[in-house]
């Protein structure tokens, strides 16, 4: 097992709309957000599909980041166009088409040098797709899966099934809620950790994301931003931003404790956001493709500000 992170989602091609600008055409995709994240902390390797319209200087600006993109298959068709609409609020947003392309056939390939990789992020697709993957990969320390109310609503049993079989979900709130329906949160977070998975970590969008635990709950917020411009791909930065700090901390090794690993997920939730918090800030990966570790540990630095005083004694 190595320190690498293997990445398996969408590669996308996005129309994006906001009440204030629009932009066609534009790289998006659940693994593409992931992975430009977590290069910045580890070795990552991403498993996807393209059609012949997606141009080179996608593929360039991945390589570029260091995402070694030897298990993107180009294939002939169109490449996974998606094309969503944000509301006043820049946190709901409707989705307006989805064309899968030649994702419509996509069977997932891990080629052999990616499958002693010790991460593995199974982001937002088919979760049959995401059952497929974990039987190629050999014993990861750490399996985290992603998913999206498209799924819940049409492959629950699978999606349960790989549920059990992943050591963290990420999950937005409504898709908790849609999958275990409670006003609760925390009654939603208890009943997939029913499920068998060690932690549940529900994105919040601007108000940040919570993560449920053995250990207990921990909360990090989202930064206050005046000028959000795309939000899309903001829950799959932050995870790509999680995942990558888990592989590069050091913390996650064999034998590491319950108690480290704890810690490491609470840092990894800080570093997430932060990633987040960038990403945002501009259409596509544009925000992120030139980031540098020096301002993604300032703006960690705030979010730890943020959450952090003296302990509380009531006397
Ligand atoms: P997020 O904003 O983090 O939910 O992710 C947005 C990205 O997800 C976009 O770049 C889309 O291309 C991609 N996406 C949208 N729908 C799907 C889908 N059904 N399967 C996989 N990826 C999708």
């Amino acid at each position: 097992m190595n320190d690498r992170v293997l990445i398996v989602g969408s590669v996308a091609l996005d129309d994006i709309k906001t009440p204030w600008a629009g932009e066609k055409n534009l790289l998006g995709g659940s693994a593409v957000y992931g992975s430009m994240a977590a290069s910045q902390f580890a070795g990552v390797d991403i498993v996807g599909v393209i059609g012949d319209d997606f141009p080179q200087e996608h593929l360039d600006l991945l390589s570029r980041a260091g995402v070694n993109i030897d298990g993107v298959e180009r294939q002939k068709g169109k490449t996974f166009h998606w094309g969503g609409e944000y509301h006043e609020n820049m946190n709901d947003r409707t989705t307006h088409f989805t064309e899968l392309g030649v994702f419509a056939e996509f069977d997932p390939k891990i080629p052999a040098s990616y499958r002693e990789d010790g991460f593995v992020f199974l982001a937002n697709i088919d979760p049959e797709l995401q059952l497929r993957v974990l039987g190629q990969v050999k014993k990861p320390r750490l399996t985290l899966l992603d998913t999206m109310n498209l799924w819940i609503n049409i492959k629950r049993a699978e999606l349960v099934e790989i549920i059990k079989r992943v050591d963290a979900i990420l999950i937005n709130e409504d898709e908790a809620r849609l999958l275990f329906p409670s006003p609760s949160q925390a009654e939603s977070a208890e009943k997939l950790l029913e499920l068998g998975v060690s932690r549940v970590i529900i994105k919040k969008g601007s108000n940040g994301a919570q993560m449920f635990s053995k250990q207990g709950t921990f909360a990090v917020p989202a930064l206050p931003l005046k000028d959000v411009k795309d939000p899309t791909g903001a829950g799959d930065t932050f995870a790509g931003g999680l995942v990558g700090y888990l592989a590069g901390c050091g913390r996650c090794a064999e034998g590491s404790s319950p108690e480290d690993i704890e810690m490491a997920f609470r840092q990894a939730m800080i570093v997430g956001s932060a990633c987040a918090s960038y990403v945002v800030e501009d259409f596509s990966t544009r925000r992120i493709n030139n980031i540098t570790k020096e301002k993604i540990q300032q703006r960690c630095d705030q979010l730890y500000a943020s959450i952090s005083c003296d302990p509380v004694v009531i006397k």
